[in-house]
């Protein structure tokens, strides 16, 4: 979608501090952290909500889960004694703000439950 701000950081016309790229997705650092680790997981598909998600696409969504546990691995977050937080907000109660699914990758400080 043209006007969308993650295709916009997807193709590059907007800056962003990516750390993974593979055919179906691409991780970058969030703009506003919440945690010392905050990336955000988008597929290259434009899929506005959770909603949206087809099951021709449940592939796609499970790679987002392995890219993230991937990058939580490398990145020491994986073990029992710290361990990170995946998750997809939609719509207004969950606080979503930007319609391109995205799976936040939250890590590197204990995670308070239920989130606010
Ligand atoms: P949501 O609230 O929709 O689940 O999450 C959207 C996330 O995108 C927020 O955590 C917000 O900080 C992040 N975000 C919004 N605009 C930008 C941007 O231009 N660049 C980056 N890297 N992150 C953004
Ligand atoms: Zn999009």
């Amino acid at each position: 979608m043209s006007d969308c701000l993650f295709c916009k950081i997807r193709d590059g016309l907007i800056p962003a501090k990516v750390v993974y790229r593979d055919d179906v997705c691409v991780a970058f650092e969030d703009i506003n952290p919440q945690a010392p680790t905050h990336l955000l997981f988008i597929p290259h598909k434009h899929i506005p909500t959770v909603n949206d998600i087809t099951t021709e696409d449940q592939a796609l969504v499970g790679h987002l889960f392995t890219s993230a546990a991937k990058v939580a691995r490398e990145r020491g977050h994986a073990d029992a004694n710290n361990g990170y937080r995946v998750v997809m907000n939609t719509h207004a109660h969950a606080g979503q703000t930007v319609f391109h699914i995205h799976l936040h990758l939250l890590a590197g400080r204990p995670l308070g439950w239920p989130p606010g």
